[in-house]
C-alpha cells in the first residue's frame, strides 16, 4: 500500500505543535509520512520568552525557533521547513503561494491541515489558512485536465485554535492521541519561547480525550486532538 503524506501548515513555526503533535506523532507511527511547514517563525509575535534576553537580534530569535520547531517534528516523526516569510503582519507573496503550491504537487498529500480561516486574536492565522487553501486550489485545479500540474484532491482539515468558539470552529473528527501523548509533550516542551502553553494544551488534550471517550463509549482514550473537515469524507457504504 502507498504510504499516507500529511502535510501541516502553520503561519508560526510552533502553531502545529500545540494543536496537531499527536495526530502528527499518530500518523508516524501508523507508517505514514509527515511534513510540517511553517510559513514564518513568529520570531516577532510568538517568540516572547526569548526576547527577554538582552541584546536578543530577529535573525538569532529565528536561528532558536527553527532549532526548537525541528526538534519538536523530529520527536513526532516529521520533517520541518521553515519559509520565512516575516511575522506580524504574515505577509503572502504571489511567489510564497507557487512555493507551497509546488511543494503541494511534489509531495501529494494525502492531507492537508493549517488554521481555520477566522482568528479574532491572531493576525497572522487566517492569513496562513487563506493561503494554503489557494496553494492547495492550484495544486487540485477543479478536478479535470488543467493547464498546469496537478496533484490529487486531498483532504482538507482545520486544527484546533486557542478559542475555538470564537474562530468558528467546531469539531468533526477526533484523534485519540493517548498512545503518543508522551510524545507530544515532548514536542512541546522544545518550544522554549511559549513554555506557557504547554499546561493549557496538555488540558486541551484531557478535555478532547473526554469528548472523544463520550462519542465512542471507548474509555482507554484518554487524550485526543480535535479537527474540523473542510470537505466531506467519502465512504463506499455506511
Ligand atoms: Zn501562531
Amino acid at each position: 500500500m502507498e504510504q499516507k503524506r500529511l502535510l501541516v501548515v502553520g503561519a508560526h513555526s510552533a502553531d502545529f505543535v500545540w494543536r496537531a503533535a499527536g495526530a502528527i506523532a499518530k500518523h508516524t507511527l501508523g507508517g505514514g509520512d509527515a511534513r510540517v511547514v511553517a510559513l514564518s517563525y513568529g520570531e516577532r509575535g510568538e517568540s516572547g520568552e526569548l526576547w527577554k534576553e538582552p541584546g536578543q537580534t530577529v535573525e538569532n530569535v529565528k536561528r532558536h525557533r527553527h532549532a526548537e520547531a525541528e526538534a519538536a517534528a523530529n520527536e513526532v516523526g516529521a520533517s520541518f521547513e521553515g519559509f520565512d516569510l516575516g511575522d506580524y503582519p504574515l505577509q503572502i507573496t504571489d511567489e510564497a503561494i507557487e512555493r507551497l503550491a509546488e511543494l503541494m504537487r511534489d509531495y501529494r498529500p494525502h492531507i492537508v491541515l493549517t488554521h481555520p480561516d477566522k482568528d479574532p486574536f491572531n493576525p497572522d492565522h487566517p492569513v496562513a489558512s487563506t493561503a494554503v487553501s489557494r496553494a492547495r486550489l492550484l495544486t487540485a485545479g477543479a478536478v479535470v485536465e488543467a493547464g498546469f500540474r496537478t496533484a490529487p484532491p486531498s483532504e482538507f482539515l482545520v486544527f484546533e485554535p486557542h478559542q475555538p468558539e470564537l474562530c468558528g470552529f467546531v469539531p468533526s473528527l477526533f484523534v485519540d492521541i493517548t498512545e503518543v501523548f508522551e510524545q507530544k509533550k515532548r514536542a512541546m516542551g522544545c518550544m522554549k519561547a511559549q513554555s506557557y502553553l504547554q499546561q493549557y494544551y496538555a488540558e486541551r488534550a484531557e478535555h478532547r480525550g473526554n469528548h472523544a471517550r463520550k462519542v465512542t463509549g471507548d474509555k482507554s482514550i484518554r487524550q485526543a486532538e480535535a479537527f474540523m473537515r473542510l470537505v466531506p469524507n467519502v465512504v463506499g457504504a455506511l
